[in-house]
């Protein structure tokens, strides 16, 4: 095959693909240092770059705090394990295949149960308040999955997952849990940390029995954008500082995450 025939699909930048795998690593080994992780259940996965049709899947059955960079098997969107080895867990295809092949902003899709996000989502009334700074970066970016369906066992539960989450980057899936999809990895696991961090708050200050103190609409719009023209700092994206930031501490207590 003459090489300049070779479609993008076919050029694997090694370098490219070990700082995804590293960086995809460091997702689970934080979510599960943080809280976030909930037994050997749920998944995070990304699009292998160069691709629109397979992503990186741990194989089911490590507990995230164990995951290394090499672990990670290579799903297509036949849902066939096209590289690596171990198990893959029924949900992870019927989940996150849909919601990567649908989702307009999902290279990254991120499932958990984290336990304030979750709690949430079990109210009458699941809303992220605008009562607190840490929910004004999730204004109006928030889809509610009101519908509670089982256990997705069917590529028709991601997709109908996807159809809900539409143009937004978060979906809550009431009764269940969240969804995080993001551009890249520090982009979503900021958002994945930042939703559980409001929603915690919102859950403490709900607990005292007393009424939220909202913030006003006009406040609350001033407010997202300044979030959107202060998200550089010295020309760095700031999930991008986070991220290293969390990945240095990584390297220091459990350096085998990128191995
Ligand atoms: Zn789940």
């Amino acid at each position: 095959m003459n090489a300049s025939l070779k479609p993008e699909s076919l050029v694997r930048p090694a370098d490219t693909e070990r700082r995804a795998r590293i960086d995809l690593a460091a997702c689970h080994r934080l979510a599960a240092r943080f809280g976030l992780s909930e037994g050997i259940d749920n998944h995070m996965t990304m699009l292998v770059p160069g691709y629109r049709d397979r992503f990186y899947l741990a194989p089911f059955g490590l507990h995230w705090s164990e995951i290394k960079a090499g672990d990670f098997m290579e799903v297509d969107f036949t849902g066939r394990r096209v590289a690596g080895a171990g198990p893959i867990e029924d949900t992870a295809l019927y989940i996150h295949l849909p919601v990567h092949r649908l989702a307009p902003n999902a290279r990254c899709v991120l499932h958990t149960h984290m336990p304030h996000a979750t709690a949430l989502g079990m109210l009458e009334n699941p809303r992220l308040e605008m009562a607190v700074q840490s929910a004004l970066g999730f204004h109006d970016d928030i889809a509610y999955d009101d519908h509670y369906n089982g256990l997705a066992l069917a590529y028709a539960e991601g997709e109908r997952m996807a159809a809900v989450l539409g143009e937004k980057s978060v979906l809550m899936l009431c009764n269940h849990g969240v969804l995080v999809t993001g551009a890249n990895l520090p982009e979503a696991f900021e958002r994945l940390y930042f939703l559980e961090r409001a929603a915690q708050a919102q859950i403490l200050a709900l607990s005292t029995g007393r009424p939220l103190r909202k913030i006003p609409d006009a406040m609350v719009r001033a407010t997202v954008e300044q979030f959107r023209t202060g998200s550089t700092v010295a020309g760095r994206e700031r999930p991008e500082l986070h991220f290293e930031a969390l990945k240095r501490l990584l390297d220091r207590s459990e350096p085998d995450y990128a191995s």
